[in-house]
C-alpha cells in the first residue's frame, strides 16, 4: 500500500469520525476513543499488501457503518430513554407542582369536606336531641311510668286533682302508699339493675292483684301510690295484707340471685274537703308508722293533725 494509500484511508476514517460526532448532539471522550480502538481493529484487518486501497476503503467504510450503526442506534435509545425519563421528570414535576400549586386548593377542599362533614355530624345530633326531647315529652305527656309502665305521678296530680274539686265524692275512696323497705341496701347489694327489676317486678304484682277499677302509680323512686274504689275501710286493710304477703312471699331471681322484697304501707280514706297534699300526708303518717315499727307491715290514719 502506498503512502497516498494510507493517507487516504486515515482521511477517511477521521471523516467518518468527524461526521459521525457531527451526526450526535453529545459525543464524549469515551465515544471518540471507542470508535478510534474499532478503528484500529478494522485497519489491523486490512491486509495492505494484498488488497487495493478500494477494497481496503470498502472493508472499512463497510465495518465502521456498522459501528457507527449500533453505536448512534445505542446512543439514540439511550438518548430515547433519556428523553422518555426526561420527559417523565418533566411530567412528574408537573404533576409536584401542580400539586403544590393544587395544594391549598386541596387543603381547603378538605376543609370543606371536614367542616360538611361536621355539619352533618352536628345536624345529625341536633336531630337527636330533638328526639330525644320528643320522646321526653312523650314520656311527660303520657300518664305512664317509662320504667314500670303503671300510671305516673303526674297522672295521680291529675286524678288526685279532679277528685279534691268535688264537694262531695259520691263512693268512699282509699289511698294507699306503699314503700320498699330498705331499697337503698337492695340497691347497693346487688346493683341499680336488680334494683330496677324489683320495682318493676313490685309493679307488676300490684297490678295483677287488684281489680280493674284499682289504680296503681308510681309516685317516686320506691314508692308507690294505689287508690282503691269503692271499698270499705275493713276491704282496704285486707287488700293491703293481701300485698303485704303477696310481695314478701314472692322471690324474684336474678343471675342465681333469689331477692326478697318487703314493703310498708299507710293506708288513708278521702274525707270531703281533702285537697292532694293533705289526703298524702295522711296516708304518709301512716306509711311513717309501719316503718317506725320495724316495716313489712301496714297502719291506717284517718284523722287530719298529728
Ligand atoms: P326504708 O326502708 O326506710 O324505706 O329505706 P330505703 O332504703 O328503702 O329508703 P331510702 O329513702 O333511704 O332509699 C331509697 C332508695 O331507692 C335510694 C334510691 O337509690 C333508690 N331508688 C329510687 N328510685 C330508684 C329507681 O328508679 N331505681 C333504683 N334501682 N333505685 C331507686
Ligand atoms: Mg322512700
Ligand atoms: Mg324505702
Amino acid at each position: 500500500m502506498k503512502k497516498d494509500d494510507l493517507k487516504s484511508l486515515v482521511a477517511q476514517m477521521y471523516k467518518e469520525l468527524l461526521q459521525n460526532i457531527d451526526s450526535q448532539e453529545n459525543v464524549n471522550k469515551a465515544q471518540v476513543i471507542d470508535y478510534l480502538e474499532d478503528a484500529i481493529c478494522t485497519f489491523k484487518k486490512i491486509d495492505i499488501e494484498t488488497d487495493s486501497i478500494e477494497h481496503a476503503k470498502l472493508t472499512f467504510t463497510n465495518t465502521y457503518k456498522e459501528i457507527a450503526k449500533k453505536s448512534i442506534s445505542s446512543y439514540k435509545e439511550t438518548n430515547g430513554k433519556f428523553e422518555e425519563l426526561g420527559k417523565l421528570h418533566k411530567a412528574t414535576l408537573d404533576e409536584a407542582k401542580t400539586h403544590l400549586i393544587d395544594l391549598p386548593s386541596i387543603t381547603s377542599r378538605f376543609d370543606e369536606i371536614q367542616a360538611h362533614m361536621t355539619e352533618e355530624v352536628q345536624k345529625a345530633n341536633d336531630v337527636i336531641t330533638q328526639l330525644n326531647l320528643q320522646v321526653k315529652n312523650l314520656e311527660e305527656d303520657s300518664n305512664l311510668d317509662g320504667l314500670t309502665k303503671v300510671f305516673n305521678r303526674r297522672a295521680l296530680d291529675r286524678y288526685l286533682g279532679s277528685i279534691t274539686q268535688k264537694e262531695h265524692l259520691k263512693h268512699e275512696l282509699h289511698l294507699l302508699i306503699l314503700d320498699i323497705d330498705d331499697f337503698k341496701s337492695i340497691n347497693d347489694t346487688y346493683g341499680h339493675v336488680v334494683g330496677d327489676k324489683i320495682l318493676i317486678f313490685i309493679a307488676n304484682l300490684l297490678r295483677n292483684t287488684l281489680r280493674d277499677g284499682d289504680k296503681v302509680f308510681r309516685y317516686g323512686g320506691e314508692e308507690f301510690v294505689i287508690i282503691l274504689n269503692r271499698i270499705t275501710a275493713k276491704k282496704c286493710e285486707e287488700i293491703a295484707e293481701r300485698i303485704l304477703h303477696t310481695i314478701s312471699t314472692n322471690t324474684l331471681l336474678y343471675k342465681g340471685d333469689s331477692v326478697n322484697v318487703t314493703i310498708s304501707i299507710g293506708a288513708t280514706k278521702y274525707i270531703d274537703g281533702d285537697n292532694p297534699e293533705s289526703l298524702i300526708d295522711r296516708a304518709d303518717r301512716a306509711l311513717y308508722t309501719s316503718k317506725a315499727q320495724g316495716k313489712n307491715r301496714m297502719n291506717v290514719e284517718f284523722n287530719n293533725g298529728h
